[in-house]
């Protein structure tokens, strides 16, 4: 039997070292974008700096948006917060936020049984029902007729079912680890007032060009205002522009087309009805998905698809089918998505956060989270004055693994699909051009063996804990095909599902309704040795 094992050290801003000091060689800094990336970036780095006299400046362009989508989050954002002491009570409401306990993957199999499923932020409860999990999808997975759907093992798979949110009643001491769900352009705003607060200084101008140093270094940037900043490093925020790291360093661009082939999106919101979902819902369409993310003022819609396969009115109309509003006049926002990433995303004294450092389509809303990692883990750099050329090779390894990490999970949800009504999912089927490290998950998958030894050591599935990875290929159905089942042994058979329902609903039963955690939103609990949870 496996043993779970609780950790504390992944939620929260690793720990500021005061007494370190930031080298003289990095005294300035400038951010250019102000997107969420821009100012997630300065504030995480205000934190650390600004009091050792390091002055950080943000530019933003005053013509150029941002993107203005990116409405989900991983459970990491409740450490971004945290660490910067701001309570959930403060900028939940100011953001339109509410609560997510996962995804659900709505249409991916044509699987009887398996046309729906939920990926579920893993958490401490889930260890009364994990062992079960594990045992029945690997009965399963050898041919023995168990149930092996994730949605009956986890716990906020059953808080989702009813509408309740991840927040547990004052005496019930488990709050089930959740992120959240915004208003993307609310939340630049408030991370834009708060950074100015915390002494980032602002200047609305439109960067043309830079100017580099003798030794290729960027010396400083010029502005369409007149004016030239010089800096001793450069955060690119500037989303798919990528204007330093790309435009100007020449770091060339990796992109991941030949296994991700979506390539744009509309999005269009519709009304929010009175009692708020506590999840996600990933749709699959004909050529691509739907997401439908609930905010406390509307739900976010948007249509994630592939222009090689679906023409751009195309998709908004079968957006709009979807959505129920054919006939309506709301404005649909088309956005075309460049899917890959820098092969350096710290070049000389630049690095690159955000859609300037790549991007891995929105399915399991990760982006915000590589942000904060990346951010996070450069400060600590920064703190202990590591900028060599060693230090930049290691981070840029770590990062670039990490990134493709998340879009091998993400391919998986293409590759497994069993839909066969479209070309573009066919051929998301039949792709071979898939990482050796997903490969050889596939591999021992299909061969009917564990996953989870290696999905534990991270030798499979770099990233994703074990509960993310069984969710997925149990969700979507991979297992022997149901005439080939044979009744399960008494051994593969140990566990009663009647038991587990009542334990999970008895649990459940401590969680508020979501709607009423939203208009009274409890202090967060501050036990987070208790809340990670990876199996
Ligand atoms: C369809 C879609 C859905 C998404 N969904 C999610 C999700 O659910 N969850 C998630 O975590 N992420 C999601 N993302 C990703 C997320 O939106 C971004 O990672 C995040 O918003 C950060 O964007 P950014 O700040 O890098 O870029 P942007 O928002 O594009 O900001 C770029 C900034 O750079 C500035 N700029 C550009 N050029 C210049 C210039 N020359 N001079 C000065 N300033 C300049 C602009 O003014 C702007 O302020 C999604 C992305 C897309 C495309």
């Amino acid at each position: 039997m496996a043993v779970a094992t609780l950790f504390d050290s992944s939620l929260a801003v690793i720990a500021d070292k005061s007494d370190s000091t930031t080298p003289p060689a990095v005294r300035r800094i400038v951010i250019v974008g102000g997107g969420t990336a821009g100012w997630m970036t300065a504030l995480i780095f205000a934190r650390s700096l600004i009091r050792k006299g390091v002055d950080i400046t943000l530019l933003e362009s005053p013509t150029v948006p941002t993107v203005g989508v990116g409405e989900g989050s991983t459970p990491w954002l409740q450490g971004f917060f945290d660490t910067l002491g701001i309570e959930e009570a403060e900028w939940m409401p100011a953001c339109h936020a509410t609560y997510k306990c996962g995804i659900s993957f709505d249409g991916w199999s044509t699987k009887p049984g398996f046309e729906r499923y939920f990926h579920p932020f893993a958490s401490m409860l889930d260890n009364m029902t994990m062992t079960p999990f594990v045992h029945n999808v690997e009965a399963r997975l050898r041919g023995a007729s168990v149930w092996a759907h994730p949605n009956r093992f986890f716990i906020s798979a059953r808080l989702v079912a009813e509408r309740r949110s991840p927040k547990a009643r004052e005496h019930f001491p488990f709050d089930v680890w959740h992120g959240y769900h915004f208003d993307a352009t609310l939340l630049g705003q408030f991370l834009h007032a708060k950074a100015l607060e915390r002494g980032v200084r602002y200047k609305s101008c439109h960067v043309t060009h830079a100017t580099l140093s003798a030794d290729g270094t960027i010396a400083s940037v010029s502005t369409r205002e007149g004016e030239t900043i010089a800096a001793d490093l450069f955060v690119d925020c500037t989303g798919f522009a990528g204007l330093l790291i790309e435009k100007t360093l020449k770091v060339p661009f990796l992109s991941f087309a030949d296994n991700l082939f979506n390539d744009a999106a509309v999005a269009i919101p519709s009304p929010v009805e009175e009692s708020v979902p506590s999840e996600t819902v990933a749709t699959a369409l004909k050529y691509g998905w739907v997401w439908k993310i609930p905010l406390t003022s509307r739900y976010g819609n948007g249509y994630v698809y592939s222009t090689h396969f679906c023409a751009r009115d195309a998709a908004e109309t079968e957006l709009r089918q979807h959505l129920g509003l054919l006939d309506s006049d709301v404005e649909a926002r088309h956005l075309k998505m460049r899917v890959g990433r820098v092969a350096r995303l710290w070049d000389k004294n630049c690095l690159a956060v955000g859609l300037a450092q790549g991007f891995v389509e929105p399915l399991e809303a990760t982006a915000l989270m590589f942000i904060q990692h990346l951010a996070m883990a450069f400060v600590q750099l920064l703190d202990r004055g590591d900028l060599g050329e060693d230090a930049q090779a290691r981070f840029n390894a770590r990062f670039n693994r990490q990134f493709e990490g998340i879009r091998d999970y993400i391919v998986t949800h293409y590759k497994t699909n069993s839909r066969t009504d479209t070309e573009y999912w066919r051929a998301n089927a039949a792709n071979t051009k898939l990482s050796e490290n997903l490969q050889k998950l596939y591999s021992t998958w299909t061969a009917g063996k564990s996953i989870v030894p290696g999905v534990r050591a991270q030798e499979l599935g770099l990233g994703y804990p074990v509960a993310s990875w069984l969710a997925l290929l149990a969700g979507m159905g991979c297992f022997p095909d149901p005439q080939r089942l044979r009744p399960p042994t008494g051994s593969e058979a140990q566990f009663s599902l009647a038991e587990i329902d009542d334990l999970l609903s008895r649990c459940a039963g401590n969680y508020l309704d979501h709607r009423e955690a939203l208009q009274h939103i409890p202090p967060r609990r501050q036990t987070r040795a208790l809340q990670v949870y990876f199996w």
